[in-house]
């Protein structure tokens, strides 16, 4: 099997990689020349882990290629994945434009069957949209060629990618004919053979299925944020309700962290983008839109608790950043927590000194000398009035006590991950604020 990828962010880079590691032979186009370049000179654009490894493996033995021509990629493929980004609209629906360019240039360039897969997470009726953008293109051209549109939405998560795209929970196929089928079943051979779970189904359930199931997540996430909240006011312990509720298996123990909001290029925006669906068509969707006021005010939760102790004015405060990334295992920084955090922090006059083990260039792209960026974790923390904990990277779990106390100009942590003890840092003589957490 052959097949195009258009677009290698993480979802195309990822899905192109490991389908090449099934035995398909995969060409990944972008428009972006220095990624393409980089790549074709075994670079990595990402940081994702494991996946540097899986490139040049599949690289080397001629089953993965990259170049800037879509027509190049097309020749002989039986499908052609569209992983393009959708970024939110300014009234928060989903920027199609990406999309329906390849969708467009897909038309001016085909010549036999091919099964179009729009694998970018894309509002309900999106592939029908496809479709018809195909069919306009083959129209000017005055030709006929046999094409079908499928959905394939992609759930792997940024940090973990390479794995859960390897290992998928399920895979969700929404197509509407049985060529169609086939082809995304032969492409699917390893997963099927491996017992994964691929559900068939129609085009506009597989597209809502991805934004339900994000949404959901995002819900979970603010509902922990609200209790947590609330569980400061009332002296109860959010990691103990936690345990608590977690335990019950209709509820599971998965994403019931409280922490400083969620962040990164899915979660919000695509729960910008279905509350815009539904709005589009008359049925507001309250749990939502409370979903995403609660998530706002969280991303605020650590500089309230720092102007709490330190009031309002931090000209002359500094403070030590711990993760910059929106969550660990990625260099994403895209509508991070810790962006917001900082802009309030130099806003009120602090200086803040960051690190991050991998989002440090990511964040000098992005914000520049808006901060100060240290050396390693225990650099960050000279001279500074506090630690924040912004990402729970594993290595910031068991620090070296010994060595903050050494460094800070004062014994406080406001720990926006719940990753210490309130109990120990009493031990340790801490000025401890988690989320959520007793003795706050
Ligand atoms: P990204 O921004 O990292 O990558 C998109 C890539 O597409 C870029 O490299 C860009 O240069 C390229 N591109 C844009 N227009 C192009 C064109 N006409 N031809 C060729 N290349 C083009 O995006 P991403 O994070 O990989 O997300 C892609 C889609 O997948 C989005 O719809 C997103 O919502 C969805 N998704 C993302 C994740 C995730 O964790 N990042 C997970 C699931 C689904």
């Amino acid at each position: 099997m052959r097949i195009a990828v258009v677009g290698t962010g993480y979802v195309g880079l990822v899905s192109g990689t490991c389908l090449a590691e099934t035995g398909v032979t995969v060409t990944c186009v972008d428009v972006n020349n220095a990624k393409i370049e980089l790549l074709n000179n075994g670079g990595m654009p990402i940081y994702e882990p494991g996946l540097a490894e899986l490139v040049t493996r599949n690289r080397e033995d001629g089953r993965l290629f990259f170049t800037t021509s879509l027509k190049e990629a097309l020749k002989d493929a039986d499908a052609v994945f569209i992983a393009v980004g959708t970024p939110p609209d300014e009234d928060g629906s989903a920027d199609l434009h990406y999309v329906l360019d390849v969708a467009r240039e897909v038309g001016e360039l085909i010549n036999d069957y091919i099964v179009v897969v729009t694998k970018s997470t894309v509002p309900v009726g999106t592939n029908y949209k496809v479709k018809g953008v195909i069919q306009a293109a083959l129209g000017k051209r005055g030709v006929e060629v046999a094409f079908d549109v499928a959905s394939n939405p992609e759930f792997l998560k940024e940090g973990d990618a390479v794995n859960d795209f390897i290992s998928p929970d399920r895979v969700v196929i929404g197509v509407e004919s049985d060529r169609a089928r086939r082809v995304m079943e032969r492409l699917y051979h390893a997963f099927i053979l491996n017992n994964t779970p691929i559900y068939f189904m129609d085009i506009l359930s597989a597209e809502m299925t991805k934004y339900a199931a994000n949404s959901m997540l995002a819900t979970r996430i603010s509902f922990m944020n609200d209790i947590a909240n609330l569980c400061e006011i009332v002296g109860a312990d959010v990691e103990a309700v936690k345990k608590g509720i977690g335990s019950d298996s209709r509820i599971g123990k998965k994403f019931l962290n409280a922490g400083c909001g969620y962040g990164g290029s899915c979660f919000p925006k695509d729960v910008k983008a279905l509350i815009r669906t539904g709005d589009d068509h008359g049925h507001s969707l309250e749990l939502l839109k409370a979903v995403e006021r609660v998530n706002e005010k969280q991303k605020s939760v650590l500089f309230r608790k720092i102007t709490s102790h330190f009031g309002t004015d931090l000209t002359g405060k500094r403070f030590a950043m711990w993760g910059l990334s929106f969550k660990p295992g990625t260099d994403d920084l895209r509508e991070a927590p810790s962006l917001v955090l900082i802009d309030k922090l130099v806003e009120a006059g602090a200086v803040v000194r960051g690190f991050d083990p991998v989002a440090m260039e990511e964040c000098k792209r992005r914000i520049g000398d808006r901060i100060e960026y240290a050396d390693n974790m225990y650099d960050a923390l000279t001279d500074a009035d506090a630690l924040i904990v912004v990402t729970e990277w594993a290595e910031f779990k068991i620090p070296k006590f010994t060595f903050i106390e050494k460094a800070l100009k004062h014994k406080i942590i406001f720990d926006g991950r719940n990753i210490y003890s309130p109990e120990q840092m009493k031990e340790f003589g801490y000025m401890y604020y988690g989320i959520g957490r007793k003795d706050n």
